[in-house]
């Protein structure tokens, strides 16, 4: 079976790229949800190299940094997964005080829920989402 991370470029669009990461536009039901993934597979963090552990964190500095630069969440919650994937991977999700979700972990809908439409998509405009891609492609 083909792993949908390696073949990132045919399944998300890059907004940042680093040695050993690439970060991704993420979920549309989380506004500037961005991912962050290892290139190589690992299932686990404590596999890392410093080197590659490091990529990771610049990735989400730099895109994180962007984000708030041009959308001004209240707060960013960081998350990193060692999952199916078979990739390690941060996630960057913003947070405003003025959503109803505000002090409550981020939800994701579930494969029905998304069939169904049951939920709304908050995903970035695309004016914002070119411009957090100008400072990180200016800034790389
Ligand atoms: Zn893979």
């Amino acid at each position: 079976m083909k792993c949908k991370f390696c073949e990132w470029q045919k399944h998300y669009k890059k907004i940042y790229e680093n040695a050993h990461a690439v970060a991704v536009w993420g979920s549309p039901y989380v506004r500037g949800h961005v991912k962050v993934i290892l290139k190589r597979h690992a299932d686990n963090l404590t596999e890392l190299s410093h080197e590659e552990a490091n990529s990771i964190m610049d990735a989400w500095l730099k895109v994180g940094k962007a984000i708030e630069k041009v959308i001004h969440p209240s707060i960013i919650n960081w998350q990193i997964n060692c999952n199916w994937t078979r990739h390690v991977h941060g996630h960057i999700y913003p947070r405003w005080q003025a959503d109803p979700d505000w002090g409550e972990p981020i939800r994701l809908p579930t494969h029905e829920q998304e069939r169904n439409k049951d939920y709304f998509v908050k995903e970035l405009s695309p004016d914002d989402k070119r411009r957090i891609e100008d400072l990180l492609f200016h800034h790389a």
